[in-house]
């Protein structure tokens, strides 16, 4: 089948009535890179920087940071790179760093974590826009964002590396900042983030695992884990549709984005950038180019109208399986 779709990389990812979507992967090892680049990614929607910290003994240094950095950067310029901060804790453990807590999904995750280390954020930092240096195709993402305060407070942190590096000589600048949207009070936070961000990017993951109060891990509770569930449909297409109204851009990272079925209501909601994992980004520029968006939106229209989860899972592996 990847053979069969091989032909699509350098082709648009555009529907049929002509909307171009950008289609962007997943990374956090540099092995991925050529996987991305092979299928014609247009860029890296979700760097996940935890990656080389799990895979090492210590915290890397500053020097290991720019060097893996600057590898993913390099490959993809000019094509952007969206790099998220840490993102550990939860589900994600460093094994040099045991976190032990009653409930580690609401517990120091995230930016949570790095803001009370201060200068593992600080490096990391440092080392992002080191190895943009010559490239300038960086863009920050902070994930597990809920109150406002923590998105000033990374801000400060930013301008306090570029502030160093000047200092130290380096012809460093801000780059593009933005949140993931993967804990569900951000719904209603956009209009008071708005002025602080460049871009929000919707963490389907979490956001499922936190507005349906399911573990995204936990077997026991796995079959109440869906993004088909009419909840999540609506909290997605609330912040499609609220970021429309300010002007930011949106895409989705998780794994809806490289669900079919799930692709097909997002582009109904008026999504216009997926991330997902480099192997399955040409089943989905095929399915792009196989669908309009007037068509998407009315799929959207069943799907709400349908409500229950199996329903809508069943109606959308017809509709799938009409278009080939
Ligand atoms: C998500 O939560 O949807 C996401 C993309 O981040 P991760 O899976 O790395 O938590
Ligand atoms: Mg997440």
């Amino acid at each position: 089948r990847q053979a069969d779709l091989a032909h699509l990389k350098n082709l648009p990812a555009e529907t049929t009535d002509g909307e171009r979507i950008r289609l962007f992967s997943n990374t956090g090892l540099l092995a991925d890179i050529t996987p991305g680049l092979d299928r014609g990614s247009e860029g890296v929607g979700l760097y996940r920087s935890e990656i080389p910290f799990m895979v090492h003994n210590t915290f890397p240094t500053e020097e290991e940071q720019v060097r893996i950095y600057r590898g993913v950067l390099e490959a993809y310029a000019p094509k952007p790179v969206v790099m998220r901060t840490l993102d550990v804790g939860g589900d994600k453990a460093l094994p040099y760093f045991p976190i032990q807590e009653e409930n580690p999904f609401l517990g120091w995750r995230g930016i949570r974590f790095t803001l009370d280390y201060r200068n593992i954020q600080l490096d990391q930092i440092r080392a992002m826009l080191l190895a943009n240096i010559g490239h300038d195709n960086l863009q920050i993402m902070v994930p597990m964002l809920s109150h406002e305060d923590e998105l000033l407070r990374v801000h400060a942190l930013i301008d306090e590396a570029i502030r160093q590096l000047k200092e130290e000589g380096h012809p460093v600048h801000k780059p593009p900042v933005g949140i993931m949207a993967e804990v569900p009070a951000v719904i209603w936070m956009l209009p008071r983030l708005r002025d602080n961000i460049d871009f929000v990017s919707i963490g389907s993951n979490d956001l499922t695992q936190y507005l349906l109060a399911v573990d995204r891990n936990n077997p026991r509770v796995a079959h109440l884990y869906s993004h088909f569930h009419p909840a999540v449909l609506s909290a997605m297409h609330d912040i499609v549709r609220e970021c429309r109204r300010l002007n930011l851009t949106v895409s989705v990272c998780g794994e809806m984005a490289a669900d079919p079925k799930a692709v097909l209501l997002l582009l109904g909601m008026g999504v216009k950038t997926l991330s997902m994992s480099a192997f399955k980004l040409p089943q989905v520029k095929w399915l792009v180019r196989r669908v309009s968006i007037p068509q998407c939106r009315q799929i959207l229209d069943e799907a709400r109208d349908l409500g229950r989860d199996a329903d809508i899972q069943a109606m959308l592996s017809r509709e799938l399986k009409e278009l080939g």
